[in-house]
This record gives structure tokens, sequence and C-alpha cells, in this order.
């Protein structure tokens, strides 16, 4: 049934598409083009019964050539591309006296659905961004496929992801063209499914070796790949938001966030007067790597760590942001000092009770923040529904092996991606520029479910009505 394609816990088994990619391999008709997600990479070498990260991302790249994947390319950049969009957006709403906050993350499908159907009134509050895999399909049809010369319909489109939601997000409206019907993405395969394609092909692992990503999307910052990982998203938006709101363009940021300094480490910070950082956490890292079960609530620390804020320029935030939520839920959050006039205060939240309680409190008053983070999957994508099957208590392997990778990787922000910057000066200008808003932005509707019929009623969320 359809409830099998979307689960975000894995709980139920997705349907297999892998027959659909071998068809069109075989036709030999179109330009089969792939993006390899963040956290697809650090799970991959588990397919071969290896540790999580023992894969190289030259050996995965390798991997989808011998596949038969024609162009291959790193999500992570159109993960840098949507940090770019959405920290001019926070930007944005920060300097605009009618804007709604908190602002929300647009880029997990799961909770995208949750919105639209059970909490419709927070619509306005998200993020407009695409997805890092809507932004791909979108850039691939649109643009890269003029540089090959090609027609949309001639390019088959895929990304390899740790999600089962990523099925349905490429089948919603906004992401099909209305005058030709071609869809920005064709398929989306799992890492589980990368897992039977492998299976046809005998000893694909000893051929290994280094491979590139091909040009030009072959380039990302370490901010692009903590994608994976509960709180990286918002962290990474905020350096390029930071960096965006005190000089006005993208310029280098030493700045370094920390939403997973304990409690004693996060006061100190608060003292520190160079106002870098002004760290508050809730002493658990999330405390929630299970993958599995969501355990984020009633966890013995998960209490909010509630403290005040500034408040400035446009942004009003009342005495009830100081009020004890009723309920402990577990979420991560800091404040963090943008300038000497503006501190906010931004949060992480991931797996689906943790949302809804969240929610509930945001409704009623009780929890006031600026930006919000938000994944289905207990500890994001690392842990998300289609990535490999484990006996292990594995995701918190896997975010190791993550955070080991991101350190060594040499750009560290997304603005300073060269290609990124490539990309905003010879076609975008500007994020939030006119073809930007075109191609790298979207739209939701409310939902209403009734005897099985999904009908839907637009509310666009689009920035004049922010
Ligand atoms: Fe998919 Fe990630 Fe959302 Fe899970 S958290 S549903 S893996 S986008």
């Amino acid at each position: 049934g359809q409830c099998t394609l979307y689960c975000p816990s894995g709980a139920l088994q997705e349907i297999d598409q892998t027959k659909k990619f071998i068809k069109i391999l075989e036709e030999n008709k179109k330009l089969i083009v792939v993006a390899l997600a963040p956290s697809a990479r650090i799970s991959m070498s588990e397919l071969f019964g290896q540790e999580p990260g023992e894969l190289t991302t030259g050996q995965c790249v390798h991997l989808l050539k011998l596949l038969g994947f024609h162009k291959i390319f790193d999500l992570q950049f159109f993960a840098d591309l949507t940090i770019v969009e959405e920290a001019n957006e926070l930007v944005e709403r920060l300097t605009d006296p009618k804007s709604k906050f908190p602002m929300f993350t647009s880029c997990c499908p799961s909770w995208i659905n949750l919105v639209e159907k059970k909490f419709p009134e927070f619509i306005p509050n998200i993020s407009t961004c695409r997805s890092p895999q809507q932004m791909f399909g979108s850039v691939i049809k649109n643009i890269y496929s003029k540089t090959v010369r090609k027609k949309p319909k001639d390019i088959f489109c895929v990304t390899i992801v740790p999600c089962t939601s990523k099925k349905q997000e490429l089948l919603r409206e906004e992401f099909i063209n209305p005058e030709t019907g071609v869809k920005d993405i064709d398929l989306s395969l799992t890492v589980r499914e990368i897992g039977r394609l492998i299976n046809r092909q005998k000893n694909i692992f000893s051929e290994l070796t280094e491979r590139s990503f091909d040009k030009p999307f072959s380039v990302s910052s370490s901010s692009g790949s903590l994608f994976s990982s509960s709180g990286g998203v918002m962290e990474s938006a905020i350096k390029t938001a930071f960096s965006i709101y005190n000089n006005g363009t993208f310029k280098k940021t030493e700045r370094t966030i920390n939403l997973n300094t304990d409690q004693k480490k996060s006061k100190k910070l608060k003292k520190s007067k160079n106002g870098r950082v002004n760290g508050n956490g809730n002493g658990n890292g999330n405390g929630n790597e299970n993958g599995n079960k969501d355990k984020n609530i009633n966890h013995k620390s998960n209490k909010i760590i509630n403290h005040k804020t500034k408040i400035l320029n446009n942004i009003k935030l009342d005495e009830s942001f100081s009020k004890p939520l009723r309920k402990n839920i577990n979420i991560k959050e800091t404040t963090v000092q943008i300038n000497d006039k503006l501190t906010i205060k931004i949060a992480a939240v991931s797996g689906g009770k943790t949302i809804q309680k969240l929610l509930k409190q945001i409704k009623k008053g009780n929890y006031k923040a600026h930006f919000i983070e938000v994944m289905a999957c207990p500890g994001g994508c690392i842990g998300g529904g289609g990535q490999p099957r484990s006996e292990l208590n594995i995701v918190p392997i896997r975010k190791k092996s993550l955070y080991k990778r991101e350190k060594t990787m040499k750009i560290k922000t997304a603005h300073d991606n060269p290609v990124i910057q490539t990309l905003y000066k010879n076609i975008f200008k500007t994020p939030n520029s006119k073809l930007s808003r075109k191609y790298l932005h979207t739209s939701y509707q409310k939902q209403i479910i009734k005897n099985n019929h999904k009908k839907t009623e637009k509310i666009k969320n689009k920035s004049k009505n922010r």
C-alpha cells in the first residue's frame, strides 16, 4: 500500500523501484544522472558488512559508475545551495517585522507532510526552499540540460538517499513541469535498494577504486555534509546567515556553533564576551541515536534549558519565551549572537512524537524561537528509513564517522564553495532572485484527508507572505 513507501522510521518495507532503474539502463535512451546524499555515502559500506564510513566517498562514486549511472554528482553540493538560500531567507525574515517565527527548515518531506496534514497553521513558518533533492532535479532539468544540449525528458534524474519519503516528495505537483509533465526527479533509490542492485553484480566490491564526482557539481563544503545529522542543517544555515547579516555578502566566517555542548561548557560560553558563541544545550546531544525507537521523550536529562535572549530589532519574543515547557521534550537549542544588536534563538528537533509535542507547545505560546530545524527520523537522516538495517545501535557509529569525515573537509561553509559562487555569478545572481525563486523555492498546501481521497487546499507560502 501507499504507506509502505513513506514510513520514515523504516518500520515497514519500501516498494522496490530498482526495476525502474534497470529498465531505463537497458533501454539506453536517456542520460542517467545521479546524486549521492550525504548520509548515504556513510552507510553504503554497511551493504558489504563493513563499519559505517569504511567505504570512501571516492569508492562510493566508483560503485555508482559500475552500477551503470552515467553522470555522478554530489548531493552535498545541492545541500550547500539549500543552505545559501535558506540562510538568506532567515536574514530576510529577521529584518521584516511581519515575519512569522519560528522559521522551520524544509528539507524533510515527512515533516512537510505532517504540517500539511495536521498542523497547517504552521505552513507560513516553513522555509520556502526546496530540499537538496529537489534543487538538484530542478537545476539538472532546467539549467544543466541546456549545457549538455538535452531535452529535460531525455535526462533521467536519480538520487541515492537514506529516505523512503523522498519517493513521495518527487511526485509533488510543484516538482513537475506543468507544460511538459516532466518530473524534476525521476527516481529516488534508498541505500537498501542500492544493496539490491549490488547483488546483481558479482565481485563488485573488489573492483572499487577511488573516483571523483563529475563536474560541475562535484565540490561541497563540510556544511553540506552535516545535512545528514540532526542539528546540522541549522548549524550550517546559521554560519552562512551570520556571514550574510554581518557582511552583506558571502564572506568567510570563522564562527563555530556547537549545539552539542554540555551544560557547564555552555554556561562558560555564555559568559564569554567575545560574542562568538552564546551556547546552551540540553547536555545529551539529542540523546536519541537509537535509530529505531523514539527515545527523545522522558529521557532523564531532556529538560529544555530556558534562558532569556535579548529582544532586538524587529524580533519580538514576549515573556512566555522563558516559561518552562509543560512536558519534557528533547530539543537541542542555543542562542546565537549574530551581531551587537541581534541575538537569536535556534533549535533542532527530530523524531515524530517529539515534533508533535513541540508544535503543540509552540501553538500554546509556551515555546518561542527564531529558527528550528525539524527532521522526522530520530537523529536525522543518518537514521533514515531507507538506511541498511542493523542489529547494532548503528546511528551513533554513523554519526561518529560522519563528523570524522566532516573534519577533513577543506571548505567549511556553504557560501565558500567556489562552484556555488560560480552558479550564482553565472545563473542565479543572488539568493532569492527571480530565477532562484522559480527554480529553488516551492510552496505548501493544506491537505485534507477524506474517505481516502487526498484533497488539497492551496496555502501559498511565498516570500511576500512570510
Ligand atoms: Fe527522510 Fe531524513 Fe526526513 Fe528521515 S529525517 S524522513 S531520512 S529527510
